[in-house]
């Protein structure tokens, strides 16, 4: 954490900023620790500070030791007057915050209540763009949300049956997740049986899997606050020829931007590894999401693996990134296949997290 805060801080001076107000959940306890619902961290150069209400103050004492606690009452002492009071005590006159994250009446009223003393500065992406980097202690925890995640995938898909429907199967899963020591599922679990396959984020319903055809699975475990996110397109039978070819095109798309993925290739030359050989292969406008996201606390953050617009550019890949890689093609009426694994990007290339098995073509 007090890594995380020093990283921030040499952020904020890049930007002149003497103080930031951070409210965003997953941004609070990336640099707190604290996991309640509700809270404020107010970070200067020297103070730490995190303003919650009567709910959370020991949980925060608990939780979140690099910061001194400081109660909020509303009515009594709210937000704004608790700022204008450590702006007067360490002689501040301006507060960065999360334009992303703050509503527009959220920061009217704060604006209001501040007016003619403290100046509010826009920010955006200051916390997201150091969480993009996970650290050692973020890896550990992402790989035990990765293996339980490749655990359960392997034993549920061993025991689907064509007459189950995606709805039960959703539930095998996200059960099998729990017991396995999850939190629960980080998104909902996405079951999609036949036709219903070429609908990317499909809701699970009583549809029965069904025999021959394709069954997209998209799922993860959430351990710790981390997410995981794989996904498998399995057959209930035997695969047709039309199948294969979609599925090994989908498959090779993946094992070149695997291939590919280093530090310094931009987010959308990543993207363009796989959806240059599904273009070729005459699929192009069957792939329409990117190629991945960055995870973590949240299931979808930053990098994003997308293309841009003719003449777009996209920021570079680092060591110690995270992110999904995942080509998909979907045709509408027959269905879809999308193969996802997490990757660690390296000093000299990526290491692939997930482990669970997928298709190969020697299984024809
Ligand atoms: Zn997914
Ligand atoms: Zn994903």
């Amino acid at each position: 954490m007090l890594q995380r805060l020093k990283l921030l801080r040499t952020a904020m001076n890049e930007q002149s900023l003497p103080a930031v107000l951070i409210g965003a959940a997953s941004n609070r306890r990336y640099l707190s620790g604290f996991t309640g619902s509700a809270g404020w961290l107010v970070i200067t150069q020297t103070e730490a500070l995190l303003l919650t209400d009567s709910r959370y103050v020991i949980q925060a004492g608990q939780e979140a030791p690099a910061f001194s606690v400081r109660q909020i009452v509303n009515p009594g002492q709210p937000l704004p007057q608790r700022l204008l009071e450590i702006a007067g005590e360490q002689g501040l006159k301006q507060f960065g915050f999360e334009a992303t994250h703050v509503s527009v009446a959220e920061h009217a009223r704060l604006a209001e209540a501040v007016e003619g003393q403290l100046e509010l500065v826009p920010t955006e992406g200051l916390v997201e763009r150091l969480r993009e980097i996970k650290d050692e202690a973020e890896l550990t925890v992402m790989r035990r949300a990765i293996a339980l995640t490749d655990r359960v995938i392997e034993t549920v898909t061993a025991r689907l049956q064509p007459d189950h429907t995606e709805r039960q199967a959703a539930w095998m899963i996200e059960q099998a997740m729990r017991e396995g020591g999850a939190e629960g599922p980080a998104f909902p679990i996405i079951v999609a049986a036949g036709p219903n396959a070429a609908l990317p984020h499909h809701h699970p319903g009583n549809e029965p899997l069904g025999a021959n055809r394709p069954v997209v699975i998209d799922m993860g475990a959430r351990v710790d606050g981390y997410n995981a996110d794989l996904t498998r397109t399995i057959v209930l039978g035997e695969p047709d020829e039309r199948f294969w070819t979609v599925y090994n095109t989908v498959l090779e798309a993946q094992q070149r931007a695997i291939a590919g993925l280093r530090p310094g290739l931009l987010a959308h030359e990543a993207d363009a590894l796989a959806r240059d050989f599904i273009a070729a292969a005459g699929y192009g406008e069957h792939f329409g999401h990117g190629l991945g996201h960055g995870i973590g606390l949240d299931v979808h953050e930053g990098p994003a693996l997308r293309w841009t617009q003719p003449g777009g550019t996209s920021a570079p890949l680092q060591p110690g990134m995270v992110t999904s890689i995942e080509p998909g093609i979907y045709l509408e009426g027959w269905g879809g296949v999308r193969i996802e694994d997490l990757a660690l990007i390296t000093p000299d290339g990526c290491e692939v997290l997930s482990a669970a098995p997928k298709l190969h073509e020697k299984n024809r």
